[in-house]
């Protein structure tokens, strides 16, 4: 199932939700402020066409790179390889490899900077680009889910 975090515009804090249709509002735990949300059919479904937050329809894609469980890993490598002669070492980058870098992707809307996470049409998704951000968070344009083609 598609997973939503929202950024508080109170606190900044990440608010996790999951997508139905009769959730109207996602509540911060943290400072109890309420952010209304628009679920459709297709977020059940996982397929991310409009935002639930601000019902843009701008997304990019990117990495979903954890840095706290990448600084383990590496740790962990660093002191294994005294006793494997660096192999550890190979295993974390093939482990970044397949871990990060292919099956960790996630979707984040340009306008609201909400995260989703098994985003079943990721595939239609494009990468950041920085020239939409721009227009998008400075200018407050709304592309539609047009990608800007260069
Ligand atoms: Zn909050
Ligand atoms: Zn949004």
């Amino acid at each position: 199932m598609m997973e939503v975090t929202l950024t508080c515009s109170e606190c900044g804090s990440g608010i996790h939700v999951l997508p139905a249709v009769e959730a109207a509002i996602a509540k911060c735990d943290v400072c109890a402020h309420e952010a209304p949300v628009k679920f459709t059919n297709d977020h059940v479904e996982g397929v991310l066409k409009d935002c639930p937050c601000c019902e843009r329809k701008d997304f990019y894609s990117q990495k979903d790179f954890n840095r706290k469980i990448g600084v383990t890993l590496f740790v962990i490598a660093a002191i294994l390889s005294i006793w494997t002669y660096g192999v550890s070492f190979i295993v974390l980058y093939a482990l970044d490899l397949f871990l990060f870098r292919k099956l960790s992707l996630v979707v984040v809307c340009y306008k609201c900077t909400t995260i989703f996470r098994n985003v079943a049409n990721i595939k239609d998704i494009y990468g950041y680009n920085h020239e939409m951000n721009d227009r998008i968070v400075y200018s407050d344009h709304d592309f539609e889910g047009i990608q800007l083609e260069h």
